[in-house]
């Protein structure tokens, strides 16, 4: 390689290098980007734009409730949990990168943050990209518990076997935990078998067909949390488990 090559190659590879450690620091530390926040308990919210501290303080109670519900195995009392609200565009591509659109992102266990996107505190709602509120039952606490969940589940079941879950258990389970565990197993097996497009999570965006499953299994079937951890169950065979079972 001739020498001015080469030169520009380590020029590169530095400036690579730099540009990766620094988007790193800013998932494992992003709080100077964030200079609002509120904290209760062992959960913080931060934000880049203002908010009302008691309407914060609300959300991280709605947060904490939902997370209380958890199985036992789940329930951490000891660390704290951070959640950040990315209202700005560059602050959204820096936290989100490949999940670029998605409502919130938790890189466990390369970071215990979460991020969430653009969201109202105030009104307790993650917005969408055109600034309407993402509707009911779906509110900012939803989607806050559903992401800190990601890190309780991570820990519980061991960086390596979180990475292996088959989809529908860990998303399932984060968002069994996202709604405190209210899940109409009839309602959604009753939606499952109509064909309901809220129920298939590739056209939807969601994760309902999931939480159904890991609530099926966990309340019918009498799992414990880390039974469901060290299954691999394929979800056909929990579907199939589930529609013998459940008449809905
Ligand atoms: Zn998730």
């Amino acid at each position: 390689m001739p020498r001015r090559a080469r030169r520009a190659a380590t020029w590169l590879a530095a400036l690579v290098l730099v540009a990766g450690g620094g988007a790193l620091a800013l998932l494992l530390y992003p709080q100077p980007l964030y200079a609002y926040s509120a904290s209760a308990g062992r959960l913080a919210v931060h934000s880049d734009r203002p908010f009302d501290q008691d309407k914060a303080r609300l959300l991280l109670a709605e947060v904490e409730r939902r997370l209380a519900t958890a199985p036992t195995e789940l329930r951490d009392g000891a660390s704290t949990y951070h959640v950040f609200v990315a209202n700005s565009e560059w602050r959204r591509r820096l936290s989100f990168l490949w999940n670029y659109g998605a409502g919130g992102v938790n890189y466990y266990p390369i970071a215990w943050n979460a991020f969430l996107r653009q969201a109202d505190i105030d009104a307790g709602a993650l917005l969408r990209s055109d600034g309407t509120p993402v509707p009911q039952p779906r509110t900012l606490a939803y989607y806050a518990a559903h992401e800190i969940g990601h890190s309780l589940i991570g820990r519980r079941a061991g960086a390596f076997a979180n990475w292996r879950l088959p989809a529908w258990i860990r998303e399932g389970l984060a968002d069994y935990l996202g709604f405190g565990g209210e899940v109409d197993i009839e309602a959604l097996t009753a939606a499952l078998r109509r064909g309901d497009p809220d129920l298939d999570p590739a056209k939807s965006g969601l994760y309902a067909r999931y939480r159904l499953l890991v609530a099926f299994m966990l309340e019918r079937e009498g799992w414990s949390v880390d039974r469901l951890l060290q299954s691999d169950m394929p979800i056909a065979e929990a579907e199939r488990m589930l529609l013998a079972a459940v008449r809905g």
